[in-house]
């Protein structure tokens, strides 16, 4: 009885190691677990298009997870989390924003140790730059200036393909209806930020209510000095409806996790 079980287990072993040599070479590679860690943010009370958008990204993200690619947690309350978000790859913030002053702090220092933020539409609204020095140089761009209304489709630019995030956009392609806003100081004047979608200026003058009539008017970039990503769409119920936007989200969420210094997830 003991032969057989010592002939089992050496069996077993075996199989082990061939199974090892046989995914060694594989083309893909398989996690044994979730990869990674992602939290979400938003606020449930905001303006109703707003919260559409929030629940639509909620579905969105969660689906990215099939197959136990990674763990998502929502919350309505960042505080909540303050001292656990160094387990996070990433922060995906939607129409949030952070209001007390311990959570800016350890948002803060977790963003400055390498934490990585997906930031969409208001979480990068302030309608005054002093209230929050650091949140504005993290964004790299002024407070609120415009915005055009009602939320419609755009023609937007892509301003480069270099990039991972938009290394497989098209050129230019119409975005979904959304709320777009410009700044005091548009984040081109940032040495450090990279902007990668902007509205055509084909789009001026933009509006019918409120019309952007000119303007420098990028809507996707990255501050280099961060893992960071802000897209300013998050109005509304269309956001999810186009592909090639869709292509964007989740490029620019992998993007941000992929560059973790703790590892690229992916590569596990
Ligand atoms: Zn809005």
């Amino acid at each position: 009885m003991k032969i057989l079980k010592l002939i089992l287990t050496a069996l077993l072993f075996v199989n082990g190691l061939n199974l090892n040599a046989q995914t060694e070479d594989y083309p893909a590679n398989y996690a044994k677990g979730p990869r990674f860690k992602a939290l979400l943010c938003y606020e449930p009370t905001a303006e109703e298009a707003h919260v559409q958008f929030d629940k639509q990204a909620i579905q969105f993200f969660h689906k990215l997870t099939y197959g136990e690619g990674y763990l998502l947690d929502v919350t309505t309350n960042l505080g909540d989390y303050r001292d656990s978000l160094q387990n996070y790859s990433i922060i995906i913030m939607c129409n949030y924003g952070i209001a007390d002053k311990k959570t800016r702090e350890a948002f803060q220092t977790y963003m400055e140790n390498g934490g990585g933020w997906m930031g969409f539409h208001a979480s990068a609204f302030r309608a005054n730059e002093a209230e929050w020095p650091w949140m504005t140089e993290f964004l790299g761009c002024g407070s609120f200036l415009c915005n055009q209304w009602p939320p419609q489709s755009a023609l937007v630019r892509v301003e480069t393909s270099e990039h991972p995030v938009t290394r497989t956009l098209p050129e230019q392609y119409v975005a979904p209806a959304s709320e777009y806003y410009q700044w005091t100081t548009s984040p081109r004047q940032d040495k450090d930020v990279e902007i990668l979608v902007s509205i055509s200026p084909k789009m001026y003058p933009f509006g019918i209510k409120d019309v952007v009539k000119s303007g420098d008017f990028p809507i996707v970039w990255t501050n280099k000095r961060y893992r960071m990503i802000y897209l300013n769409m998050g109005h509304g119920d269309e956001s999810f409806m186009e592909a090639t936007q869709n292509l964007l989200y989740t490029n620019a969420f992998r993007w941000v996790v992929s560059c973790d210094p703790k590892g690229n997830p992916f590569e596990k």
